[in-house]
């Protein structure tokens, strides 16, 4: 294993992943990362909105679990972070999330490229077949764009989301691609290498090499991540990631403590 933070992974709360932070942690130091950080899906401030995060009443229960794994692993940098559903009108509520801890970054990730429709659910995969992709992919990255200019968030998750299940426009996106990173650049939001993708039928990391080609150009920052899931997707295909770092130019990635960024060399 490759020494690089996975800034990426997930707890039970969410109720679709499995495995307690401290089981995470202990992967990773088998594994030997010396660096990991928890960004859980944030809560709403409806609980009802969809079933796939912790309720608003979870957060501190949340905290806790991390910090248990700080004590109990202390050989281990462990970060608290969010990943944080971007929607237009939501600022106030990522705000208020953001004012109750203490933070180490925000992951701004967009799902909804709608109030009702989360691109990458698959109980809602049939959504795509009265869609014109482009047309989605367009609102996916619209909303992403809006989300890198927010300046809510340290880092973009997973930024070629809506092409987890293999469904891609004919047009050329290199435009809608272009208006995101030049937003990223602008405002200085890094965006990760998010392993997760390989695992998804799209079988890429998310981004695509011509989208990381076109944020390496503008000069955006990077970091890594498993969006493990599970406690043995903890620093999975990190080689892969890194590789495809290295290849497009990048020699630096990017570590977070308490919302400020430290730019360190990739390991060789
Ligand atoms: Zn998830
Ligand atoms: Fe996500
Ligand atoms: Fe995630
Ligand atoms: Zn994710």
């Amino acid at each position: 294993m490759i020494w690089l933070p996975d800034y990426h992974m997930h707890t039970p709360l969410c109720r679709h992943a499995t495995g307690e932070p401290i089981e995470y942690a202990a992967r990773a130091v088998a594994v030997g990362l010396t660096e990991i950080g928890f960004t859980d899906h944030s809560p709403m401030a409806r609980d009802d909105f969809d079933n796939w995060r912790m309720r608003a009443d979870q957060l501190d229960e949340y905290v806790e679990k991390v910090r248990r794994a700080q004590r109990e692993f202390p050989q281990l940098t462990i970060r608290l972070g969010l990943e944080v559903d971007y929607l237009p009108g939501h600022e106030s509520w990522i705000r208020d999330l953001a004012a109750r801890h203490s933070w180490d970054y925000f992951i701004g990730s967009v799902h909804y490229v709608s109030d009702s429709w989360d691109v990458d659910n698959p109980a809602k995969l049939s959504e795509w077949k009265s869609r014109n992709p482009f047309e989605v992919w367009s609102a996916y990255f619209d909303r992403l764009t809006m989300a890198a200019e927010s300046g809510l968030f340290e880092i973009i998750g997973h930024a070629d989301l809506p092409k987890k299940f293999g469904i891609y426009p004919k047009e050329d996106c290199t435009p809608i691609f272009r208006r995101f990173i030049d937003a990223a650049a602008k405002h200085d939001v890094a965006i990760e290498l998010n392993t997760a993708g390989l695992r998804k039928d799209c079988r890429e990391i998310y981004p695509s090499p011509a989208l990381l080609q076109l944020a390496y150009e503008a000069g955006v920052k990077i970091t890594f991540a498993s969006d493990a899931h599970a406690a043995a997707e903890v620093g999975l295909n990190f080689t892969e990631a890194l590789a495809l770092a290295r290849r497009i130019g990048y020699t630096h990635t990017c570590r977070f403590a308490g919302r400020k960024r430290d730019i360190v060399p990739l390991p060789s």
